[in-house]
């Protein structure tokens, strides 16, 4: 899943400066940070993509920041460690061209994380480097199962606001209280399940296990969640359901005791 690759079908990748707009709560334990900028201009997202990711460049805390370049292959080049920003994987929540505003969603887990402290600090004005997006998408299926742990409730909500009218499927949304929960649009034929469930639960692959498709239907399964629940839906997908490569994206979206970029996200 990394960003240095480019094909016809996927979205131009940009490397953007942007700085906060506004932001506010949308729950509890999850903040939206509504980023602008000129260079917004030229981005964009497709509406059929399932969980457009960036990654954004997290500037050094009181340090002038000092922003990675590209050179003539399409490759990042970066600046001295110390005044390096960090890279974090986020999704597009919402994106707004005709304002050029692109709406990220934070689950607010502490100052442990780079990008939790950032959004927890973040204030209208303050530089954010961003460097995307990525995409996956897919075509012709009768059937989605979406699964996710809090940090995939943005890239579930982006794909159930985005999808046709006419889609069938279920969500199971693993959230730590009934306050996390959110209202989006979605079409008729999916249903969503919210579920608690808090630290190492298995609430999130129970569910996922237990959920049947119609037979003979085309079958598209996307998860993101911390890497235990993401590795025990794919091996359960792989080894009982038989399905390939091709009928799922389930990412480890963190993981548990260790900062991003310590794991892959197909481990
Ligand atoms: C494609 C993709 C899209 C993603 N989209 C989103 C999104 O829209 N919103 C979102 O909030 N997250 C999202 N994530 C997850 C996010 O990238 C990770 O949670 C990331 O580790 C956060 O970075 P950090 O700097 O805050 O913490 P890190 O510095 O990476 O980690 C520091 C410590 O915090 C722990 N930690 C990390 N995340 C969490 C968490 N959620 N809860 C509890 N402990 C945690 C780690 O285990 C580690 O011990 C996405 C991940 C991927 C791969």
């Amino acid at each position: 899943m990394s960003l240095n690759a480019t094909s016809p079908q996927e979205p131009k990748l940009q490397l953007c400066v942007l700085h906060v707009v506004r932001t506010y709560d949308l729950t509890p334990h999850m903040r939206r940070i509504v980023l602008g900028g000129r260079d917004l201009e030229t981005f964009d997202v497709p509406r059929n993509a399932l969980g457009p990711y960036i990654k954004l460049l997290i500037p050094p805390k009181d340090i002038e920041p000092e922003w990675p370049v590209l050179n003539d292959d399409g490759r990042l080049i970066w600046p001295a460690l110390e005044r390096r920003p960090v890279m974090r994987t986020y999704s597009v929540r919402h994106f707004d061209k005709g304002n050029c505003e692109l709406h990220v969603d934070f689950v607010m887990h502490g100052d442990r994380g780079v990008a939790s402290a950032w959004a927890n600090r973040a204030k209208p004005g303050d530089s954010v480097g961003l460097w995307g997006p990525g995409c996956t998408t897919t075509q012709n299926i009768d059937w989605y199962l979406f699964a996710g742990d809090q940090t995939a409730l943005p890239a579930i909500a982006f794909i159930l606001e985005n999808l046709p009218a006419t889609a069938r499927g279920e969500a199971y949304i693993e959230i730590p209280a009934e306050s996390e929960k959110q209202t989006f649009s979605k079409p008729l034929g999916v249903d969503v399940r919210w579920l608690l469930g808090k630290g190492e639960t298995s609430a999130l692959q129970d569910a996922v296990k237990a959920a049947s498709w119609p037979a003979h239907s085309r079958v598209f399964v996307w998860a993101g969640a911390e890497s235990a629940k993401a590795r025990s839906i794919r091996s359960h997908m792989r080894a009982q359901r038989g399905l390939d490569r091709d009928q799922m994206y389930i990412l480890n979206y963190w993981r548990r005791g260790q900062a991003e970029g310590g794991f892959g996200y197909l481990d």
